[in-house]
């Protein structure tokens, strides 16, 4: 199959892409504009199989977009490129309008003529995949999980940006018949994520020997989800869910910040045993405005209907991704450094 993916070289695209092409055989064009966020090498791998492109562009571009769809002719589109860190949407939410907002509406409307040139079989399978977050909620009480059926409450820019993008994805399901599906994913982690968000940040300042800043008392719970079990669910999504509707994917592991960066040294402590006890980095800094107190997935709809669940158990993966960490310094070092493309400044806690 010939799927295009929006986004694929940041940190969920990446391990997508690499799943469809290295496990799953399909031919993939990653559009992306490669900003800041963006680190094409996760994608090097590739290069040898013959059956990935890189095309540069912003979804904001309605040319670049549609000549991507004319030249690679996508039999699905996989849309997750997207401004994604709320600290930054607090001092710049035009940004997140612009590419969540907008860059959503052409990656729509190119999609929209694209199937409505389409006969047979063609027609009957192609799918646009609208990939968001479940910040689109809003925050829960103790012990509260989120469904499908949840109502909308964002409270950052970013959410706000992505809870507008979901509804534009559905209004072109509903009212140009484009057959399109959106999932709603809780907190991920695993290898190539960006050193901004706060479980690569805490690994790359406990390997440095830096204070590990902890928001406010440390005790906001998010659901965490695997990378990789995050990509196999948008595969599941894209291959047996059922047209207009929304599933939510989780990880099934609700954890406070706190404890997942307790949960960090403990893996640092077995790993480099020489340098702890980590824990003792442990800082806490003011909240960040509008601090959601509490997201958690469930996740039961996608699991029965599509036979899908979350593989990976947290503590152990955590561990595998602070050693990934540890093995691919070649990744991080540039971005850590400054050295690598784009703006770099302000790496802060995320979660
Ligand atoms: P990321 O910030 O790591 O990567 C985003 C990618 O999109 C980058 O490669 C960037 O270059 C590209 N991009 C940004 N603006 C663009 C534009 N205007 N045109 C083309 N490309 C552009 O993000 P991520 O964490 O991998 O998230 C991917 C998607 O998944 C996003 O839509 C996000 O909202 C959603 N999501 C993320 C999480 C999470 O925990 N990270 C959870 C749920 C949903």
């Amino acid at each position: 199959m010939r799927i295009l993916v929006t986004g694929g070289c940041g940190f969920i695209g990446s391990a997508l892409v690499l799943h469809l092409v290295q496990e799953l055989g399909h031919e993939v064009a990653t559009l992306d504009a490669l900003t800041y966020a963006a680190n094409p090498v996760s994608l090097a791998p590739l290069e040898a199989t013959g059956r990935h492109r890189l095309i540069e562009a912003d979804i904001c571009d309605r040319e670049a977009v549609r000549a991507a769809f004319r030249e690679f002719r996508p039999e699905a589109v996989m849309h997750l490129a997207a401004e994604s860190h709320v600290d930054r949407s607090i001092t710049d939410p035009g940004a997140f309008v612009r590419t969540n907002v907008i860059g959503t509406q052409v990656m729509l409307d190119a999609a929209r003529e694209r199937y409505e040139g389409l006969t047979g079989a063609e027609r009957e399978a192609f799918r646009f995949l609208h990939v968001s977050t479940d910040e689109v909620y809003g925050s829960l009480p103790p012990d509260g999980f989120f469904t499908e059926d949840s109502r909308y409450d964002p409270r950052s820019p970013y959410s706000a940006s992505k809870a507008a993008s979901d509804h534009l994805a559905r209004a072109w399901h509903e009212t140009y018949g484009l057959p399109v599906l959106v999932t709603n994913c809780s907190n991920n982690y695993g290898p190539r994520h960006f050193p901004e968000k706060l479980i690569p940040l805490m690994i790359l300042n406990a390997l440095e020997g830096k204070n590990l800043p902890v928001y406010g008392d440390g005790l906001n719970e998010r659901d965490w989800i695997h990378v990789e079990d995050h990509a196999k669910g948008l595969v599941a999504v894209l291959e047996r869910g059922r047209l207009g509707e929304t599933y939510l994917l989780g990880g099934r592991a609700v954890r406070n910040n706190l404890a997942v960066v307790k949960g960090l040294c403990a893996a640092f402590d077995r790993l480099r045993p020489g340098a702890g006890p980590h824990e003792r980095l442990i800082t806490f800094v003011a909240d960040r405005p509008g601090h959601d107190r509490r997201y958690a997935i469930d996740c039961t709809k996608a699991e029965r209907e599509l036979g899908w669940a979350p593989q990976k158990t947290f503590e152990a993966a955590l561990e595998e991704t602070v050693a990934w960490y540890l093995a691919n310094e070649a990744w991080w070092r540039p971005i850590r450094e400054g050295r690598y493309k784009g703006d770099r400044l302000g790496l802060k806690a995320e979660a």
